[in-house]
């Protein structure tokens, strides 16, 4: 059950001292206070976890400062949406704010090669007015013999060319625990140049002690990628171990599943999926259209699979575009193949912008629809 306080509730007043009290008085419940920051106001919600059964929903909601008491559905307990529920979660990370209702584009490198290379895709996203990217250095990699990322070396230099052109913030996937200190060590021995989203790759959705780790950590947010090869409930289930160990600042990334009912795409592209996790659940959607597609095909119309898939998603709804570029991609360590070029940030930019303007246009249209008196017949 979660009790959703009223807007603004001070923790510091007799009421709120009144019901953490009565609350704790209750056996074998335990009791997790989290706090979302609303368009202007404090949101508090209360966490009730235990044998909540027995709990009666209507006097839990006259207890005092509660103004609502919710039961909610097992699975997504702390990121679902649950009934009634139409709470907005938003978080702000080093000045970028996320929610269902924000947009971000995360362009940049698979993978650190060469910090020339870094620093150009850097210049290119500073002169296009980008503050996030997406920076590789523990790459997951099929074969043991393919290059497995710079790993923590290249951390120092990426960070202070990061703060060079400020990038607010860089999303890097983790693939270990220690990764994250290795991150932490490098952003404080660089004076904290840039922020790091941290990624959980699809090979690892699953990998429930790293979702552990990254969840207990509440310094950076997490991304997390849906598994390839697991149910949408399964990834989903995945993303609540994250919010579960405390970390509620968590993305959820549609990035294609793999079958060969994909093809010639290198996976099935599934971005008719961010209506449905934006529906169960109260995360901020990703796509990334660089490894669904996995190619620099395009349509007789001209246009590239990776930019069509991409307003195919952002035109749902999504939230944020995770998208592979690279100033020489025929010299990438890693998936050059689906890389856009450094002289196409313009144009995708561009294309981004106009599907995310027909989103905010389909939205106002269905809006208008509802208030007309017959919407409903
Ligand atoms: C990546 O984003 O670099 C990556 C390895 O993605 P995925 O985990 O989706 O394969
Ligand atoms: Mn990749």
């Amino acid at each position: 059950m979660i009790l959703i306080l009223r807007p603004n509730t001070d923790h510091a007043s007799d009421e709120f001292g009144l019901l953490i009290r009565y609350l704790e008085s209750l056996n074998g419940i335990d009791t997790k206070i989290h706090e979302v920051e609303g368009a202007g106001q404090r949101l508090t919600e209360v966490y009730l976890i235990g044998d909540t059964a027995r709990l009666s929903r209507d006097f839990m909601s006259s207890l005092p400062c509660v103004k609502r008491a919710v039961r909610v559905q097992e699975s997504y307990r702390f990121l679902g949406r649950h009934g009634q529920d139409d709470l907005p979660h938003h978080f702000k990370y080093n000045g970028v704010t996320f929610g269902q209702d924000t947009f971000n584009v995360f362009a940049g490198l698979c993978a650190v090669d060469t910090r020339e290379h870094v620093q150009q895709m850097m210049e290119a996203l500073k002169a296009h007015g980008q503050t996030c990217t997406r920076m590789g250095a523990y790459k997951p990699r099929t074969s043991p013999y393919s290059f497995q990322g710079h790993g923590k070396d290249c951390l120092p230099y990426v960070f202070e060319l990061a703060g060079t052109f400020g990038i607010r913030i860089i999303a890097m996937e983790v693939t270990h625990e220690g990764h994250i200190d290795e991150i932490a060590e490098a952003l404080e021995r660089t004076g904290q140049p840039t922020g790091v989203m941290l990624q959980i790759g699809t090979r690892n959705t699953q990998n429930f002690e790293l979702l552990k780790a990254a969840g207990r950590q509440q310094t950076h947010p997490v991304l997390i990628k849906r598994g390839f090869g697991i149910t949408l409930n399964e990834s989903l289930n995945a993303a609540e171990y994250l919010a579960s160990e405390g970390n509620r600042n968590v993305i959820f990334a549609l990035r294609g599943m793999k079958t060969n009912l994909g093809d010639p795409h290198r996976n099935l592209v599934d971005f008719a999926h961010v209506p449905v996790v934006r529906r169960l659940t109260r995360m901020p959607v990703c796509i990334d259209p660089s490894h669904s597609v996995g190619s620099r095909e395009s349509s007789p119309d001209g246009i590239l699979d990776v930019m069509h898939a991409t307003a195919q998603g952002v035109i749902a709804g999504a939230n944020m575009v995770l998208v592979d570029f690279h100033p020489a991609p025929a010299k990438a360590l890693v998936d050059g193949p689906q890389a856009l070029r450094l002289s196409e940030l313009g144009l995708f930019l561009d294309d981004v912008r106009i599907a995310r303007e027909a989103y905010l246009k389909r939205l106002d249209a269905m809006l208008a629809h509802q208030k007309t008196p017959h919407s409903r017949s």
